[in-house]
């Protein structure tokens, strides 16, 4: 069977990082936090870019490990995972990496937003911290950002396209830890059903997508997915 998921950020709040909308996620408790993942905002205020650069140093993804969920979904080599997810914890898990298509980029990688030249983000942190307020680009003197997708930004037309074709191309979609509510990896969803897949929810909240799924799962995810990619391989969920 070829499996699709589609995860957000609810899959990696049992490895101890924060979601954006469940009950205690960023979005309700932060009120500085839209700010700071606005692309409009970051090009415009060099503060901004320096408070964005220290939250990103005190991201927990850097000390955290996958999770059951995470090590889950890495015993089905052969899907897809399209992950809104910035953290890298499913290569980390063990699924490879041609195989994670990262729709909001990575938080470990930098990039110049005026050249393109790629760096890291712990290389601006640390130059920042040496005392730069606001590292510029070392080739060209752009201002620098990390790798992630920011609100006002596009998506990588080529990870979208495949994200696409992953879509269309399963018998099984699974939407796991997504309140679906970002364009447009949501409407992957659509995409998926629409082409013929079968849908299931894995996620503890509605979503506007839950009438579209044969089924929805609101047990916790580190405890539903390793019972559903057993089943997926026909082996001992342990
Ligand atoms: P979201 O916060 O909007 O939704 C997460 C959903 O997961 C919620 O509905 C919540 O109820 C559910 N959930 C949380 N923990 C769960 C668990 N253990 N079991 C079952 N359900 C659980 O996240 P989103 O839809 O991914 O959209 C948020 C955006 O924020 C994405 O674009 C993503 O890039 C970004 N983000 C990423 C991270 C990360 O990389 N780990 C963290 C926060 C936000």
């Amino acid at each position: 069977m070829r499996v699709t998921a589609l995860t957000g950020a609810g899959i990696s709040t049992e490895s101890g990082i924060p979601d954006y909308r469940g009950p205690s996620g960023v979005w309700r408790t932060d009120p500085e936090h839209e700010k700071l993942v606005t692309y409009e905002y970051y090009m415009a205020d060099p503060d901004i870019r320096r408070r964005s650069w220290l939250r990103r140093r005190d991201h927990p993804a850097w000390n955290a490990e996958p999770n059951a969920g995470h090590l889950a979904l890495a015993r089905l080599p052969e899907a897809w995972i399209v992950t809104q997810n910035i953290d890298g914890l499913h290569q980390r898990a063990g699924s490879p990496p041609e195989r994670v298509l990262e729709l909001h980029g990575n938080m470990y990688g930098a990039v110049c937003t005026a050249c393109g030249v790629r760096s890291t983000t712990q290389e601006a942190i640390d130059r920042l911290l040496a005392g730069e307020s606001d590292p510029p680009c070392l080739d060209c003197g752009g201002i620098l950002k990390t790798a992630t997708i920011m609100f006002g930004q596009q998506l990588d037309p080529a990870t979208l396209t495949m994200a696409v074709h992953a879509a269309q191309e399963c018998d099984l979609f699974l939407a796991i830890g997504t309140s679906l509510q970002v364009q447009p990896a949501a409407s992957l969803v659509s995409v998926a059903v629409e082409a013929g897949a079968r849908l299931v929810i894995v996620n503890a909240e509605p979503t506007p997508y839950d009438d579209l799924a044969e089924e929805l799962v609101r047990e916790p995810i580190g405890t539903a997915l390793p019972r559903i990619c057993a089943e997926l391989i026909g082996a001992d969920p342990s």
